[in-house]
């Protein structure tokens, strides 16, 4: 069974309680469970700057899924909790759930590239993928340590809560 690790994302309706649900949710997905999570952490906006801090975690996923139905699964999990997509890139959102890596799979699909185009440069992507994963290597053979070391620096700020003890 591929670890798969998925980059969580919320910044409006209690942002932590929406990565709490999420979670849930990700481990009633059929023939997944989730077996992993990071702290949270709490960051500025990519995108529009005119929008609350973010809190973003990482959990770790098994599933017997394929990485499209993955897919299908998480973005309705999106949905149930109210995610409205807009035209504007990067704009406020209650829940963004990205597959950041499907196993050692390289995937270039229309609707879905593997390993995530951004997490590389992302901050608050590999800073708590580093937590749970801290000797994983990248299908291109880059590691998440020599990634932790040279990323840009943001603000990022570990949270004192800790989400998924109930998983
Ligand atoms: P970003 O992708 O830069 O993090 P975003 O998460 O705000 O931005 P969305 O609006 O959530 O972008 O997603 C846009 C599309 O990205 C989705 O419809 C989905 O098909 C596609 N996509 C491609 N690769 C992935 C992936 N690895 N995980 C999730 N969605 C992906
Ligand atoms: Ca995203
Ligand atoms: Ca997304």
């Amino acid at each position: 069974m591929p670890l798969v690790y998925i980059g969580m994302g919320s910044n409006l309706s209690e942002p932590a309680l929406q990565l709490q649900d999420a979670l849930t949710a990700m481990n009633n997905i059929h023939q997944t469970s989730v077996v992993q999570v990071s702290s949270c952490y709490g960051s500025k906006p990519m995108g529009p700057a005119e929008q609350p801090d973010y809190v973003n975690a990482v959990a770790a996923l098994e599933t017997s899924l394929s990485s499209m139905a993955l897919l299908q699964a998480l973005q309705k999990i999106e949905l149930q909790q109210g995610r409205v997509r807009k035209k504007e890139r990067w704009g406020p959102r209650t829940l963004d759930l990205d597959i950041l890596l499907y196993g050692m799979e390289i995937i270039n699909e229309p609707d879905l590239v593997v390993p995530h185009y951004g997490m590389k440069q992302r901050e608050f992507v590999i800073h708590p993928l580093f937590e749970v994963a801290p000797d994983l290597t990248l299908p291109c053979g880059t590691s998440v340590a020599a990634l932790l070391k040279c990323i840009p620096h943001n603000g990022i700020k570990r949270l004192p809560y800790k989400i998924g003890n109930h998983i």
